[in-house]
């Protein structure tokens, strides 16, 4: 299934952190990176707090992650969108495949799950079990909701590293919507989100790339635009290891903010030298020199 990407609009792009922890170095690249390639194509930048998870949220991440943004002087438009005051929009979404018959609940447990289900790209391949008891109901046991997934494969033209290809039947499988413990699955709620903030150029980490058909997929079933998809190059730690909180990424150090932001820039392959100024200045000088063609495709080892 080849995508068919719709571009006559304006420019909308976004930057959707979940406030799980602090901003660091990689995820300052993915700010700059969306952003400036918004501005550079006189486009929106919007901020959507993904706060879906509270489990795995920390206190204060969400006023930190925004005070960051403001300190390196990444203005978004608009309003901050918050996902946790968004459920009745994922709901509409999931009632409407269900109605449609595009969805099913399961009520595989974990380990039957494990035990079943072969390792696909993104963890298990679902054996798909529960698509043959569709109005099976198990005594007092909330179900997961599926999305049936019938199409071999999914391809792209990502901006940055060129196609990418997934056999989402084999390699992912029926994949979950709502979670049995009545949590929104990130895969629902941010196709649902970026339909609905007219999104139309998503520009993020690697990390994600293999969500991506699975999105594209989803976005189909609900009958939404195509998207424009960019992905970055991940930044690492001398192992090799993507930075993030279980890997220890140092906090940003507000101090040096100048000298962390052209050091994204030369990781996003912007002409050097880069001037030494405010960070206002070095985004405006950025936007006039940004070219997504020049954003390396391999991760970067970093030592911030
Ligand atoms: N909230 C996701 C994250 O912080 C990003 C979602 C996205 O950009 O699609 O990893």
């Amino acid at each position: 299934m080849e995508q068919n990407i719709i571009v006559n609009n304006q420019y909308i792009g976004r930057f959707a952190p979940s406030p799980t922890g602090r901003l660091h170095i990689g995820s300052l690249l993915c700010a700059v990176g969306s952003f400036l390639d918004a501005r550079a194509n006189n486009g929106k930048w919007l901020v959507r707090i993904e706060d879906l998870d509270p489990p795995r949220e920390e206190i204060g991440a969400t006023d930190d992650i925004l005070r960051t943004l403001h300190a390196f002087a990444l203005h978004w438009d608009g309003e901050v969108v918050y996902q946790s005051k968004r459920h009745h929009l994922y709901r509409e979404a999931l009632d409407y495949l269900l109605e449609k018959g595009e969805v099913y609940p399961c009520f595989c447990s974990r380990k039957t799950i494990k035990e079943n289900g072969i390792i696909g790209i993104d963890g298990m391949v679902y054996n798909g079990n529960c698509r043959k008891q569709s109005n099976f109901q198990s005594a007092g046991k909330n179900p997961a909701y599926r999305l049936y997934v019938d199409a071999d494969e999914i391809s792209f033209n990502d901006s940055i590293i060129g196609c990418y290809k997934q056999n989402i039947k084999n390699e992912v499988g029926d994949f979950i919507l709502l979670r049995a413990d009545g949590l929104w699955a990130y895969q629902l709620a941010v196709v649902v989100d970026d339909a609905m903030q007219k999104v139309n150029h998503i520009v993020r980490g690697q990390d994600l790339l293999v969500s991506t058909p699975r999105q594209i997929y989803l976005a189909k079933r609900l009958h939404y635009p195509a998207i424009q998809y960019a992905h970055l190059p991940l930044l690492t730690n001398r192992q090799g290891q993507k930075w993030s909180k279980q890997t220890l990424a140092p906090h940003l150090d507000l101090n040096h903010k100048e000298d962390l932001l052209r050091q994204v820039l030369i990781y996003l392959g912007l002409p050097q030298p880069i001037p030494a100024d405010s960070c206002e200045n070095i985004l405006r000088w950025a936007v006039a020199n940004w070219n997504i063609k020049q954003v390396p495709v391999n991760s970067i080892i970093s030592e911030n």
